[in-house]
């Protein structure tokens, strides 16, 4: 009988960078994943003379505080090698529409309040506030850490010296920008970003937001040189060198529990596996689905459904006869919107409100070979947008309709011919992904994190929901939203709690 002293279920960002954290902790650690590869997300995929990034436009370190755990003190204290490529670039933008624009910004904090005074004169007070109010917002979350959990925290606190992080943990970006008196210009530029969390901005939790925006500009973009993928298979690397095992082809088709209630394993290729504990990497909804229904709480059940499942995206990936230079792009990520109201963005999406194009080939220049180039285009995706009614047979017509509809914009926005130049094509839909990721409707980002349901909360409140015993979750669907860093912070925070109670004998 296979017994191990913790099994992770699903090879992603979260779960791969868990299972390392526990193996290197020197537990024995079984990783199960149900393809061929790991990474989830962070894959790739191969046509004809192309290797193509399924999921990673940028990179942000997710903390511009040291006393922050970020993904790249997660990798060195791993002792992953990785090498990252910074942007000089925050986004070129290209708004439609009367008040449409099109402006470069640049990142780093100077290079960014330079870049949008620029573009919206006046606007430079307001976004020195903004990177004020992020370090306030670190330093709010280190005190709250620090407290270790909210019957540690002392409220006065909290209320006078972080106030302002405490309203704009409660507030949406919209208001916070309203109330720091900037332009309508101003405030388009600011949101650009609002599309990577998936929430309209008088929705968009203006403490999450302002943390990633702070983090991509002082940060600097960033691509690993070897893409998702390789980064994938460097955690797999110090994993395996750490005596964990990894088994493909895996998925797991049951929970297991004892009597009590308390996770004890689970089935994997028909065989029960044992373990003290289990870490998931695959969302709670399919955990609920693969236990035995007396043994989830309705506690579980009930957050489960009061929440909204995270944002899907429909992506068409080309791979181009044509360098860059010659097809006329010189930017890696611009941000194309149907109107400068980044509401009306949201509320247009179907048709063009928003979508985003990247050229690898401007971050990584040999990310394909001599004389080619790659384009990327993605468009969000929510709840409902996807026809639900369409037919099998009529699948591959929908894609091709939707991938024409966006190049041909994109050519005529920048004047370029895309179309004689593509050699590859391939389009993925929230069927993809839900195929791909066994995710409910293809969610790419766990819970939209919003309302009630926000990040602050989710943090402070952790330790009050209900929880399973011997199981934690970590990824995209765990406590930080979405993301690449988020993943990695808390595949790590899940595998250290674990650790501590397998040291304490819980
Ligand atoms: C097109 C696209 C673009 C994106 N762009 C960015 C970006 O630019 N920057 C950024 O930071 N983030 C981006 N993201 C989001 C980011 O990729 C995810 O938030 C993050 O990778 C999620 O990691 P995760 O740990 O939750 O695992 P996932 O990637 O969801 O992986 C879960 C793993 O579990 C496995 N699994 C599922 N069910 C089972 C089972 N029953 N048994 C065993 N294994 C199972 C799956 O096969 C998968 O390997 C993007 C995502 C997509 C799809």
């Amino acid at each position: 009988m296979a017994n191990y002293d913790v099994i992770v279920v699903g090879a992603g960002n979260g779960g791969l960078c868990a299972a390392t954290t526990c193996a290197k902790a020197g537990y024995s650690v079984l990783l199960l994943e149900k393809h061929n590869l790991p990474g989830g997300c962070a894959t790739s995929f191969v046509r004809g003379r192309f290797e193509f990034e399924p999921s990673l436009h940028e990179l942000c370190d997710e903390s511009t505080n040291e006393r922050m755990r970020s993904m790249n003190q997660i990798y060195a204290d791993l002792g992953v090698k990785e090498t990252f490529l910074r942007e000089e670039m925050l986004y070129r933008v290209i708004a439609k529409g009367p008040n449409g624009y099109d402006h470069r910004i640049k990142a780093t904090k100077e290079g960014f309040i330079e870049s949008m005074e620029e573009a919206a004169p006046g606007c430079r007070q307001q976004m020195e506030t903004l990177f004020e109010l992020n370090y306030l917002f670190d330093a709010a979350q280190i005190y709250m850490d620090d407290c270790g959990g909210v019957s540690g925290m002392n409220p006065v606190t909290l209320l006078t010296k972080y106030g302002d992080f405490i309203r704009a943990a409660g507030n949406s970006i919209d208001k916070l920008l309203d109330a720091l008196g900037m332009s309508e210009k101003a405030k388009s530029l600011t949101n650009t970003y609002w599309g990577y969390l998936g929430d309209p901005p008088r929705d968009l939790n203006a403490m999450h937001f302002i943390s990633l925006l702070a983090a991509y500009v002082e940060g600097r973009p960033s691509m690993p040189y070897d893409r998702s993928h390789g980064m994938s298979l460097a955690i797999l690397k110090v994993f395996q060198e750490c005596g964990g095992e990894i088994w493909y082809n895996s998925p797991v088709t049951e929970f297991l529990y004892d009597d009590s209630g308390a996770a004890i394993g689970v089935v994997a290729n028909g065989e029960a596996i044992y373990s003290k504990k289990i870490i998931s990497n695959i969302i709670p909804n399919n955990v609920m689905n693969l236990s035995n229904s007396k043994f989830v709480k309705k506690a579980m059940r009930k957050l489960a459904n009061a929440r909204t499942l995270g944002m899907s995206i429909q992506t068409v990936y080309l791979g181009l006869d044509c360098s860059m230079e010659e097809l006329g792009v010189d930017d890696y990520s611009v941000f194309v919107m149907g109107d400068p109201d980044a509401n009306v963005q949201y509320d247009r999406r179907k048709d063009m409100g928003l979508y985003i194009v990247n050229c690898l080939n401007k971050t990584i220049p040999d990310a394909s070979p001599d004389g080619t180039c790659m384009l990327f285009f993605t468009i969000p995706s929510f709840d409902g947008d996807f026809p639900a009614d369409l037919k099998p047979q009529d699948y591959k017509k929908y894609k091709n309709a939707l991938a024409e509809k966006y190049i041909r914009d994109y050519e005529e926005l920048l004047g370029i011919d895309i179309r004689s130049h593509i050699e590859e094509i391939s389009v993925a839909t929230p069927v993809t992904f839900a195929r791909y990721l066994s995710t409910p409707n293809g969610s790419i980002y766990g819970y939209m994190s919003q309302g009630w349901d926000n990040v602050v909360n989710r943090v402070v409140f952790k330790d009050l929901e209900n929880k399973v015993k011997n199981m934690k979750f970590c990824g995209g669907h765990s406590l930080r939203g979405d993301g690449y860093p988020s993943a990695f912070i808390t595949g790590e925070q899940m595998a250290n709690e674990t650790i501590a109670e397998l040291k304490e004998g819980k």
